[in-house]
């Protein structure tokens, strides 16, 4: 059950990470997280750092596709920034929003990566996705409320994972 909360790899940012280095790990579609993953859960705008790394990421031919458990409103506005589609309430550790992203393209479960900030969320439901996970470290210190209860008991994961096995953040894949 525990392993299930570990993520395949570690990244300071998605940022950092290139298509090649995407691509020599199999992967075909990016998924990722809005709030904290991207950009600071209280930004209201695409920065150009952002958009230049998914036009990099697209003239490579990965697609990307942001997958979040946020409100229709803020999603569409970030996605129609960055130009890529988007599931909004997507309801992880649920399994239904990547189901629906899934939809969106012919590819293998492991030839999509999903990046994201939380363990209980991103991490969770996209090994339960049977994703290739990439957990990346939180944009901004701070969380929306409803984040906050979950990095509580993130924190007692990390720890009981930590047991296990130690954890270490990479700089590339
Ligand atoms: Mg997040």
């Amino acid at each position: 059950m525990l392993k299930m909360f570990l993520p395949n790899r570690m990244v300071h940012t998605p940022y950092d990470i290139t298509a090649d280095q995407l691509k020599q790990q199999g992967i075909k579609v990016v998924f990722t997280d809005l709030d904290n993953t991207l950009i600071a859960w209280d930004d209201e705008t695409a920065p150009s750092h952002l958009v230049e790394w998914i036009n990099h990421l697209k003239a490579a031919g990965i697609e990307v596709t942001i997958v979040s458990n946020n409100s229709e409103e803020r999603v569409r506005k970030i996605a129609d920034e960055v130009g890529v589609p988007f599931v909004y309430r997507a309801q992880k550790p649920l399994t239904t929003g990547f189901k629906r992203a899934m939809r969106l393209y012919a590819v293998r479960r492991d030839e999509v990566a999903m990046f994201g900030d939380q363990l209980l969320t991103d991490v969770f439901g996209g090994n339960r996705a049977r994703l290739f996970t990439i957990l990346v470290k939180p944009v901004k210190q701070s969380d929306a409320w409803n984040t906050k209860i979950n990095r509580k008991i993130e924190k007692i994961v990390i720890a009981l994972l930590k047991r296990k096995k130690p954890l270490t953040w990479e700089d590339q894949l």
